[in-house]
């Protein structure tokens, strides 16, 4: 991890490009010292973790940045609880697992930190473990106003309900997480079906989605092309052969080809044929993700929205695409949280990306991106707020529908435990 010239090394191109005013590695009670933490300070605290967002590192600001002490990753082999620091990445946290024959949900990539867990944690294992959030066993950190907290599922007093709750959704608005506890689960292998489709076999493949048991699920992405993932975690023979049932209405797409991996760390999603801009160092990004249910009859509708939408992108880095949670994630029986839109079945997201210093082509891909969310709300009216986007003019938007009727809780929580709002701003 290379600090030059106050940069700061991470995967998202705009806080790496991002000039620091100063780069903090220590979370521990010193850095809430009253002559240090303060608004006429810092104005407000970056927290980097995976690195993964435009708002982890800004022009003129401060970022705390977790991967360096806060990187451990230990597994009890009593209990399969994993700790991890709050500066981990989830592909070093499936490594780690791997050699325990162990996993978790993580999502679609490898590269995301605990700001994954911390926002929700949407994985094509969802359906059958849940999100993220609904693993934590445990956490430590200090909320905003210095205060050192830990907290553990079913130790939780009335007190701190509300904090738990919070951090399980809301995290990043007022506290600083600097270790979590994490269920694991047994590895599997799992089959994927994957391939370039048209926009008539994706219509057909939605459908025969929405029927799928909990242990499939459908990811797609509508770049140039488009490209589907069925992801089958396999487990006993019996069960096997209920998936086999399914996945067979899938022989009729003959461009799709099948193939088991031993285990999800195997996986990589998005393959070079899609010449993804996701890392492409020349461009700066954005991306907002959206929730919804099912689109039952309304799928052909959606498709005739989707063609429209991808009809006028400014620029081939634009793509829209989306992942299958629901059945667990649908279940409270986790315990109440701050991702409160819990009856999703649909969480799409859309990208765009323009040349950094261009400044004109960055106002026309923002708008490619408010267009397009504004055509799917009717089918996706909600947020997944796993992007921070207190930059952008959708804030306060994205906030209000991804918190819905929580959104006062978070606001208390908010003016209670950060009170000079130094973490990110609601
Ligand atoms: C290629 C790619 C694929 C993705 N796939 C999925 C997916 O399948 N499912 C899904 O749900 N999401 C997915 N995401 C979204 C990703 O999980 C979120 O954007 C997440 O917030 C990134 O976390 P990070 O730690 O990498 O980012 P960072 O930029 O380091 O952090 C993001 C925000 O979280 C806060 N934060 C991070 N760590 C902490 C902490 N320890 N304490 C307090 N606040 C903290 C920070 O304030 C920061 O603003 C994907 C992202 C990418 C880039």
């Amino acid at each position: 991890m290379k600090n030059n010239n106050n940069l700061l090394e991470v995967p998202n191109i705009n806080s790496k490009d991002a000039k620091l005013k100063k780069l903090i590695y220590d979370v521990d009670e010193s850095l809430f010292n009253e002559d240090n933490y303060s608004y006429e300070k810092f104005e407000h605290l970056c927290v980097c973790s995976g690195g993964t967002t435009s708002s982890c590192a800004k022009n003129g600001f401060t970022t705390l940045d977790l991967r360096k002490n806060h990187s451990k990753i230990h597994l009890d082999r009593k209990t399969n609880l994993v700790t991890i620091g709050g500066g981990v990445i989830m592909g070093d946290l499936l490594n780690y697992l791997q050699k325990h024959n162990r996993s978790f949900p993580i999502g679609l990539s490898k590269l995301p930190g605990a700001g994954y867990i911390l926002t929700g944690g949407v994985s094509p294992l969802s359906r059958t473990y849940g999100l993220a959030i609904d693993n934590i066993e445990s956490i430590k950190g200090f909320l905003g106003n210095g205060t050192f907290i830990s907290l553990k599922k079913n130790q939780i007093n009335n007190e701190e309900q509300l904090i738990w709750e919070g951090i399980k959704g809301a995290a990043p608005f007022f506290s600083i997480i600097t270790e979590i506890e994490l269920k694991t689960i047994q590895s599997n292998s799992i089959k994927v079906i994957e391939g370039f489709v048209n926009l008539n076999e994706l219509t057909e493949i939605i459908k025969l989605s929405e029927e799928f048991p909990e242990n499939i699920s459908l990811q797609w992405i509508y770049a140039q092309k488009i490209y589907i993932y069925i992801f089958a975690e396999l487990k006993n023979n019996l069960e096997d052969k209920k998936t086999e049932k399914y996945l067979m209405l899938l022989d009729k797409f003959p461009s799709l080809e099948k193939q088991i991996y031993e285990n999800f760390n195997k996986i990589n999603f998005y393959p070079k044929e899609l010449n993804l801009y996701e890392l492409n160092a020349n461009n700066h990004s954005e991306v907002i993700s959206l929730l919804g249910e099912d689109l039952k009859n309304d799928i052909p509708i959606f498709i005739r929205c989707m063609d429209e939408i991808m009809e006028n992108k400014p620029n081939n880095s634009c793509y829209v695409a989306s992942q299958q949670l629901g059945c667990k994630t649908k279940k409270l029986n986790h315990g109440s949280s701050f991702f409160v839109h819990r009856k999703s079945t649909w969480k799409p997201w859309i990208y765009a990306s323009w040349k950094k210093n261009d400044l004109q082509e960055k106002e026309v891909a923002l708008e490619w991106i408010y267009k397009s969310w504004s055509k799917l709300k009717r089918f996706y009216p909600n947020i997944h707020l796993a992007q921070l986007h207190n930059h952008l003019d959708s804030h306060e938007e994205e906030i209000r529908l991804a918190f819905g009727n929580r959104m006062n809780e978070l606001k208390t929580l908010k003016n209670i435990f950060d009170p000079q709002g130094i973490l990110p701003p609601l």
